[in-house]
This record gives structure tokens, C-alpha cells and sequence, in this order.
């Protein structure tokens, strides 16, 4: 049995609906703070929060639960850093209380949705998995805390974990079913479909002074399903080897936030109108993942590498949620 924490959010929903496709049990545990239940289309679900222990330890005695894959955290850069005791509360004590109930019931095998932010400022692009780890804002470093934690676990406990550093996960189920639904919204491409069905006036560009070739930042965005497809890799690889391993997930093509504002105009067929306004505190210029690791140790390859697939799948999604088609 597959224990998914947080699988009610966008990631984890997308890895909950490949599971279910590929036929695996899984018991869904999320507590809906920024989930949405009607995104979980396959397994049991409960509503829950990873610091009852208590709850976890009943839950994987008595559903005999071997693997668990940890999605539930908090994830706005911006406001970790007003309030990092949510922070730390959640992705860092919240972890432990899972790790806890995970020792105790004697389940040995955990794949961890980490983030690129465990990077901070990067000294060099693409970036591989032995760059410097210097997270320049709390959540990314509640992400390497939590890390750091599984590799003693690890080499104490036996813990098996694969974890699994997402650079900018976008895009959307590829059958319009479920998709990205934040609230507050704070990612570039779900902001621009809402400029073109009139949700929002304009998209303000964070800083045109960067030195890249149009002096917008860029960034590396990685189709949710590709991401989604990695996890049942890592999945494979734990089951098959005791190793615990880290990974990058990226598609190794950076975009800039005009190409982006571009590709949505091609895909939607709208013009976008754009402001151009201050850089936004902490965004590197450049941030571009090398994901040559899992495509060689588990043989990941990326299926929606296009940025205007990504789009596409994101507009089909965001029309039928906002544009009150849902
Ligand atoms: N961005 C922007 N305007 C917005 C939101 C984002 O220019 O309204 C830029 C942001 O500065 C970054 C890129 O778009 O360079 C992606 O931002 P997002 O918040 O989607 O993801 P992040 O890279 O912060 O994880």
C-alpha cells in the first residue's frame, strides 16, 4: 500500500491519478489547507494532518502501508519568510511526526517532493545535484533540513528515500481533468491565462534588468506529468535497491518570462497585455536544472519537454476551472 501525503494538492493529484492509472493502491492523506478533494481521483481518501502521529501509526498498521510519498507542505516562498514558523511547523516538525509513525510502523521507503530552492543563488547553470546548497529563503531551506534529516534516517534507521528536487512544475493533465488551482496564485504561467479570460488586467514582468538576452528572469518548467512519471520511477528504484538517492527534475531548457508570456499568446491566440515592473526579492536570474542524473540512473525523459505543450495543457485546464466551464 502507497501512503500519499498532500496528494490533494497539484503535484501530488497528478502523481495520485498516474498511480491510479497504473493500477497501484494508494490511501490519499491530506488535510485540504490548500488541497482540494475534488482533485483526487483514485485511492482512499482521509482528511488528515502528518503531525498526528498517532493517526499515521493506526493508518499504516492497519492498511499495511510499505511506501509513502511525501507531498504535504507548505510551498510560497514569499510567505515563508513573513511566517516561518508555518514553515518550519509544517514541512520540517510535520516531517518528523511522519518519520516517526514511518519508524514505528516499521515502513522503510519514502520518495520526498524537494525543490530547487535547496540551491539558492546558483553559481552556475544547468545546475547539477552537487551545487553548493545555500537556499536564500525559508522554504527552500525547510526543504534541505528535511533532507538532511532523511539521509541520517537513512544511514541510522535504514530508511530507503528518494528525493526529488522540482525546478518549476506547470502544465496540466493532459485530459483537462485536474490541474493547477492555488489560492493565492503566485506562478507566472496559471497569472497569464488569467490575464486572457479577463481575471486579471495585466501581468507585471518581475524585473527587466537581468542579464539574460532579454533581461527577464528564466526558468526551468517541467510538465506536471513529467514530474508525475519520475515518482513511479523512484518508486521502482526503491523497491528494487536499497540505495537512497537525489535527484533533479527539470527539462534542462530555460525559458525567459517574455517567452512564456509569448507562448501563452501562440497557444490561447490572445494578446496579453504586460507591465513591466521591480524585481521580485530572491529571484535568480537564471535557474536551470541538469536532469542528466535520472535520465541516466533511472531513465527518465521528459514527454512534454515544449513549452507551448506545457501552456496548452495549462490553458485547457484553466478555461474549464475559471472560465465556468467546471
Ligand atoms: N513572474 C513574473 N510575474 C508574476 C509571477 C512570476 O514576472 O506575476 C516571474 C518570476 O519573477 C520568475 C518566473 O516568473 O522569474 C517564475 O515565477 P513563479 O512564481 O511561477 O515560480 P518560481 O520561479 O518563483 O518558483
Amino acid at each position: 500500500m502507497i501512503f500519499v501525503t498532500g496528494g490533494a494538492g497539484y503535484i501530488g493529484s497528478h502523481v495520485v491519478k498516474l498511480l491510479g492509472e497504473k493500477g497501484c493502491d494508494i490511501i490519499v492523506y491530506d488535510n485540504l489547507s490548500r488541497g482540494h478533494r475534488e482533485m483526487v481521483t483514485s485511492g482512499e481518501f482521509i482528511v488528515g494532518d502528518i503531525s498526528d502521529k498517532d493517526r499515521l501509526l493506526k493508518i499504516f498498521r492497519d492498511h499495511d502501508v510499505d511506501t509513502v510519498i511525501h507531498f504535504a507542505a507548505d510551498s510560497l516562498v514569499g510567505e515563508s519568510e513573513e511566517d516561518p514558523h508555518r514553515y518550519y511547523s509544517n514541512n520540517v516538525a510535520g516531517g518528523i511526526s511522519l518519520l516517526g509513525a514511518m519508524l514505528e510502523a516499521g515502513v522503510k521507503k519514502i520518495v520526498f517532493s524537494s525543490s530547487a530552492a535547496v540551491y539558492g543563488e546558483p553559481e552556475r547553470a544547468p545546475i547539477e545535484e552537487d551545487h553548493p546548497t545555500v537556499p536564500t529563503n525559508v522554504y527552500g531551506n525547510t526543504k534541505l533540513i528535511f533532507e538532511n534529516i532523511l539521509k541520517k534516517y537513512s544511514s541510522t534507521y535504514g530508511l530507503g528515500f528518494v528525493s526529488l528536487r522540482y525546478f518549476n512544475a506547470a502544465g496540466a493533465d493532459p485530459e483537462g481533468a485536474i490541474g493547477e488551482d492555488h489560492s493565492p496564485e503566485t506562478h507566472l504561467i496559471p497569472l497569464i491565462l488569467d490575464v486572457v479570460l479577463g481575471r486579471k488586467k495585466e501581468i507585471v514582468i518581475f524585473g527587466t534588468d537581468y542579464d539574460t538576452p532579454d533581461g527577464t528572469c528564466i526558468r526551468d518548467y517541467i510538465h506536471v506529468n513529467d514530474l508525475a512519471e519520475a515518482h513511479i520511477l523512484a518508486l521502482k528504484h526503491l523497491e528494487n535497491s536499497p540505495a537512497s538517492a537525489i535527484y533533479n527534475l527539470g527539462n534542462g531548457k530555460g525559458f525567459s518570462v517574455r517567452e512564456v508570456v509569448g507562448a501563452v499568446e501562440r497557444v490561447t491566440g490572445a494578446k496579453v497585455s504586460v507591465v513591466e515592473g521591480d524585481r521580485r526579492k530572491g529571484d535568480p536570474a537564471r535557474l536551470v536544472a541538469s536532469s542528466e542524473k535520472i535520465m541516466r540512473e533511472l531513465g527518465w525523459r521528459p514527454a512534454y519537454a515544449g513549452l507551448d505543450v506545457i501552456v496548452k495543457t495549462a490553458w485547457r485546464w484553466h478555461k474549464r476551472r475559471f472560465g465556468g466551464k467546471w
